[in-house]
């Protein structure tokens, strides 16, 4: 959920020296991708299709690197790679569309809040990730 990625994007930011803005917005942008694409505009079955593969890392990664430079893009690599492996508790398409996937389909917003609410204890561990990450970014500020 989104509280985890952006502690895994502070905590690269923080032990990797991954520069902040590219890590943090590549650190949830699968997310606005697919999630935006699947329940906000409703033309993808699965949240997680296109921005959750290698291909969008690459794709996105060249991407930053034109417009921003080399260590943005490495930055931007981290933060991206880094929501990738964070959402593994699930289905991550990382080979899509190379290999087949079954996309089963996604909840909407609301289903997505709900289903996370019925997990307290992933709640506790992304608001506990989350300070970590802004204990450790803040006290070196
Ligand atoms: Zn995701």
């Amino acid at each position: 959920m989104l509280l985890g990625h952006l502690g895994v994007s502070l905590l690269a930011h923080r032990y990797l020296q991954a520069d902040l803005a590219p890590v943090v917005v590549a650190g949830v942008f699968p997310d606005v991708v697919d999630k935006g694409l699947c329940q906000g505009l409703r033309v993808l079955p699965s949240g997680r299709m296109w921005g959750h593969t290698l291909l969008g890392l690459t794709v996105s990664t060249v991407l930053a690197g034109r417009l921003w430079g080399r260590r943005a893009a490495s930055s931007w690599a981290v933060g991206y790679l880094g929501h990738l492996v964070a959402d593994l508790e699930g289905q991550v398409p990382w080979l899509y569309p190379f290999a087949p996937y079954d996309f089963s389909p996604s909840p909407s917003f609301w289903g997505i809040l709900r289903q996370q609410l019925t997990r307290p204890g992933a709640i506790v561990l992304e608001v506990l990730l989350l300070g970590w990450a802004a204990v450790a970014v803040l006290r070196d500020a």
